[in-house]
């Protein structure tokens, strides 16, 4: 790769739409462009990272014994019908019409393709276990498209399938991806943690996500001291166990201006001072919360959650819990069709699936345990109201928002929150979609059995993100040997012959040993320019070929620690090969 040929145009200025650093120096640093929201064309420099990505993630797939096939992207809509994605995926789908007007779609992921080969394929338990994967690009009209590559609408995905006929046979399957996951994040450059997942939409059982841990991250994940980990979504909180009431009847009590929290509870502080003499708190109140659910089928239905007034509803949690279905805010329209809502001081009274809209409380709303909350008419709260003796609801859900510091699921210590992007996601899937396809074959004693699936998947081109915004400076991108689109960069200076023809000796050199060399032989170019160069595209070593030359040396730097050294151009080559060795040890 010469500078002089390479396509690429590296930028001074950031490019208008990119909010996070490493997208903005992708940008820069000439690896993609944007050409659509979420949709980027590789550049020679980014295809070389992601080539060395997929590289690590097949290396690590052939290791477990799976085997790599590629499915076509566009695909018919048949077998979505069949498992009732086309209509549950929803407008994420990407849906189109050939000229013959039949429906197909942009393969978002591919159960059901995989499926169907097996299917077409194999008959006996004979033929099992088997892992077919394919890196491939995927389609989802992401509502919304983030951070470059992080989240596309076209991006590639590592997708694998395993195929066992039984759930020992699974859980083997899965244990071998998820050995191979650790491998390849491992050599990937990130920091991750593997955490329980919520399956959502998938259905199945099992199911762990590795979240690289960045602050930039879009999912929320716990941990406590003992190891549990789980993305919030995931998280269970238990059923507050039933109480002792302790209060005496309920009584509805003016509250005049109070459509908050806050406000509520001062009102409270002020005029109905609590009879155990401590002070109300958020904590005391019941907040209820009113949302609609679009269904797949463009139904929409109301649905109230009761929090405590201390916790938001947490808008991943609650997505989780009710996908397919998704959440659109309550309307001003919406009240107007509940007239027994009053907004701001909604209680139990004017809910429940009597009322046409169903009620779900937290877990932590325990059975005996007394509120505050709407008394169902404007400036009124109804104070003393108990869960199981005054009202009642349809059921629960973990929709409440997860706090620092609250007891851990895994009954040991307490949670910490931090953030992550999801890189990749192990799930057992079970026997759903082979049940929806008719995936059978004959087992030991010759009878028919339902083929029983895992899914596995890494995002290949977020993972290229993700290591460009673990690994930079102010100056520009610092890749991991791993996967940089070089292993050295020489950086010819000045305009004597003398130093290109020594500059491209070294290079000659270096490539006999196979070693991939980004080789800066612009004449024209200033020196500036080209350090700046070098150290937005961020190959790990840089050697500078210039003045010093008259000398007999030259420079080499580490990119990442910045220290710069002068040897013998003699010993140039030695020299590098001993920095590539060092970082590999
Ligand atoms: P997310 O919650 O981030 O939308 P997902 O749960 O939809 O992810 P899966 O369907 O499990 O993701 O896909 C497998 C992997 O593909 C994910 O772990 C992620 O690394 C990657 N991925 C998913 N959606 C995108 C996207 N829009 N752009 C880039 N990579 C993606
Ligand atoms: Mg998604």
């Amino acid at each position: 790769m010469r500078m002089s040929t390479l396509f690429v145009r590296t930028l001074r200025d950031d490019p208008a739409d990119a909010e996070l650093p490493g997208h903005k120096l992708l940008v820069r640093a000439g690896y993609i462009r944007r050409v659509a929201p979420g949709i980027y064309t590789w550049l020679p420099l980014g295809m070389r990272v992601l080539a060395k990505v997929e590289a690590i993630i097949r290396e690590e797939m052939d290791a477990i014994g799976a085997q790599e096939v590629k499915f076509p992207a566009l695909l018919p809509r048949e077998p979505y019908e069949a498992t009732n994605r086309w209509t549950e995926y929803g407008p994420n789908l990407f849906k189109l019409q050939d000229r013959k007007e039949n429906d197909m779609l942009l393969g978002p992921t591919h159960e059901e393709m995989f499926c169907l080969a097996v299917k077409d394929m194999y008959s006996s338990y004979k033929d099992l276990p088997l892992s077919l994967y394919q890196i491939q690009n995927k389609y989802r009209d992401e509502a919304r498209p983030r951070a470059g590559i992080l989240r596309g609408r076209e991006f590639i995905m590592k997708d694998s399938y395993s195929f066992d006929i039984d759930s020992a046979g699974l859980q083997k399957s899965y244990d071998l991806h998820r050995q191979a996951y650790t491998k390849i994040f491992n050599r990937l450059g990130f920091e991750y943690v593997i955490v329980h997942a919520d399956s959502g939409a998938m259905g199945g059982s099992a199911s762990e996500e590795f979240l690289a841990v960045s602050p930039h991250g879009e999912d929320t994940f716990v941990r406590d001291e003992s190891g549990y980990a789980a993305n919030v979504e995931a998280v269970e909180v238990p059923q507050a166990p039933k109480q002792q009431v302790t209060v005496g009847d309920s009584h509805v009590e003016p509250t005049p201006d109070t459509p908050t929290i806050a406000t509520l509870v001062d009102a409270l502080n002020a005029g109905h001072p609590r009879s155990d003499n401590r002070p109300w708190t958020a904590a005391d109140t019941l907040k209820n919360v009113l949302v609609m659910l679009r269904q797949p089928d463009g139904t929409r239905e109301p649905l109230a959650i009761g929090v405590p007034g201390d916790r938001d509803v947490d808008a991943k949690r609650l997505e989780a819990k009710v996908s397919p279905a998704e959440v659109e805010p309550f309307e001003e329209k919406d009240f107007a069709a509940y007239p027994q809502l009053a907004k701001g001081y909604i209680g139990p009274g004017a809910l429940g699936e009597d009322n046409g809209i169903r009620y779900l409380l937290d877990p932590s709303i325990a059975e005996g345990s007394a509120w505050v909350t709407g008394a169902d008419q404007p400036g009124h709260h109804v104070i003393d109201l108990v869960y199981g003796r005054d009202f009642t609801a349809d059921g629960t859900i973990q929709a409440a928002e997860i706090k620092e510091g609250d007891p851990s699921p895994s009954g040991q210590g307490t949670l910490s929150l931090a953030r992550g992007i999801e890189m990749g996601h192990i799930f057992q899937l079970g026997t759903k979609y082979a049940e929806a396809l008719g995936l059978k074959v004959l087992d030991e004693s010759g009878k028919l059995t339902t083929v029983t699936m895992g899914s596995y998947g890494v995002g290949v081109t977020r993972a290229v993100g993700v290591i460009a915004e673990d690994n930079l400076d102010d100056a520009g991108l610092i890749w991991p040997r791993t996967v940089a689109p070089a292993d050295v960069h020489i950086v010819a200076t000045g305009k004597d012959d003398a130093v290109y023809l020594k500059a491209e000796e070294i290079v000659r050199e270096l490539e006999s040993l196979h070693l991939e060399v980004l080789y800066d032989d612009r004449p024209k170019v200033s020196p500036g320019v080209k350090f700046k160069d070098a150290e937005l595209i961020g190959v790990p070593t840089i050697v500078v070929v210039g003045k010093g030359l008259a000398d007999g040396v030259v420079e080499i730097k580490d990119r990442r620690s910045g220290e710069r050294r002068e040897v013998p151009v003699s010993s140039v080559v030695g020299e590098v090969l001993g920095e590539i060795n060092a970082s590999k040890a």
